[in-house]
């Protein structure tokens, strides 16, 4: 299934121009113990509706930055570079 993105730098392409990273994850504060750092690296929430995504503009500028995507549909709700990105739970589903 194809989709567009917009990219903060470059404007709207095809998918296929851009590299998803994954959903973004909370790091673990503090010194976390082998099963929080397992858990971090390994696990995913993978959800079924929006979530918060990595993606780098691989076939142009070449920037990271996030999106929020409803994983049924790949509706992109918004895009944004790190620093303009809305607070974390903004249009949670
Ligand atoms: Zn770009």
């Amino acid at each position: 299934m194809s989709f567009l993105l917009n990219c903060p730098n470059c404007g709207t392409r095809e998918v296929t121009d851009f590299g998803f990273a994954g959903e973004v994850s909370t790091r673990p504060t503090g010194t976390p113990t082998p099963r929080e750092l397992h858990t971090y690296i390994y696990f995913r929430r993978n959800v079924a509706g929006v979530q918060r995504e990595w993606w780098c503009h691989r076939s142009g500028c070449h920037a990271w930055f996030l999106a929020e995507r409803d994983t049924r549909t790949n509706e992109v709700l918004w895009t944004a570079l790190p620093a303009d990105a809305p607070a974390e739970g903004w249009a949670s589903v």
